[in-house]
């Protein structure tokens, strides 16, 4: 017999053949028993996703039970928590309806060009808001003014998760600063920030569904450990690739670039 790796998984059955001799049939059930872990680690980890919030809003529904007895800002902070759990699990379901949606249909994507620059002016007021709370300097360089071809409200949101990323896991007063611009073999978006950065072990890991480095931080600012997969599958739609350079304690940079062809003119190209 050849050696055989320690991780592959065989499902071995013996049967009679002939008299004295028995046929061995050996089959390779390591992808298999792969795959079905990791369908039970997704309904395990959605099933606790979305008990947590459930949990947090049962809790104050018991306190109001007898919601006369509550100090009115007693009542109005059950109000406004309920209300925030149930957005947390609005968002995680529409955030699965899209992985599902992603997935499935790989073929069949209705393209139109797509005008990326002025996507960054709307992801840039959606930062501007968020960042209100973090006080960043957030600069955007908008040097191309290609459009690319393919779904507008994939793209804007994949480049609102990058965006919002950088923020959310960079400590207050950082520095942000997102690109797009026209390079030798397509158009390339990157943003950059000075925050925590990212070890290498966790690198690799980043785009599954639901990693994340610190579950409690994550959850704090209202992640789910779902943003960097749906951006995954979002870039893979338009011929490209996440890639992230990063260091501990100095920050990460996210970037992709749109092959040449996916892109498409400007909207006023005179050279057209
Ligand atoms: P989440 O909903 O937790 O933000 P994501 O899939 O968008 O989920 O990101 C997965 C994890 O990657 C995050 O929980 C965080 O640990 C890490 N991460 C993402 N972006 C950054 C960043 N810009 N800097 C440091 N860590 C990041």
């Amino acid at each position: 017999a050849s050696p055989v790796d320690d991780n592959i998984m065989l499902e071995v059955r013996v049967m009679p053949y002939g008299e004295n001799e028995y046929l061995l049939i050996a089959r390779d059930v390591t992808n298999l028993l792969k795959l079905e872990r990791m369908r039970k680690d997704f309904v395990a980890n959605v099933s606790h996703e979305l008990r947590t919030p459930l949990t947090v809003i049962q809790g104050y529904l018991e306190l109001m039970d007898d919601v006369d007895a509550l100090p009115p800002e007693m009542a109005k902070k059950a109000q406004l928590t309920m209300a925030e759990q149930a957005n947390r699990m609005r968002s995680l379901i529409e955030q699965l309806l899209s992985i599902s949606r992603l997935e499935s249909g790989l073929d069949n994507i209705q393209r139109v060009p797509v005008d990326v620059g002025y996507l960054l002016t709307l992801v840039q007021d959606e930062a501007n808001a968020v960042n209100e709370n973090f006080h960043h300097t957030l600069s955007f360089d908008i040097q191309s003014d290609a459009r690319v071809m393919g779904v507008e409200a994939e793209l804007r949101s994949a480049i609102t998760n990058l965006v919002i990323n950088a923020i959310k896991y960079t400590p207050e007063g950082g520095k942000i600063e997102v690109c797009w611009k026209n390079v030798r073999n397509g158009v390339a978006f990157s943003v950059k920030d000075n925050g925590e950065g990212i070890a290498p072990q966790h690198l690799r890991r980043l785009t599954e569904r639901f990693y994340r480095i610190d579950k409690a931080r994550s959850r704090e600012t209202g992640g789910s450990g779902l943003g960097l997969s749906i951006v995954k599958h979002v870039l893979a739609r338009h011929q490209s690739r996440l890639s992230i350079r990063s260091r501990v304690g100095q920050g990460s940079t996210f970037s992709f670039v749109i092959p040449k062809t996916l892109v498409a003119a400007p909207l006023n190209d005179k050279s057209a």
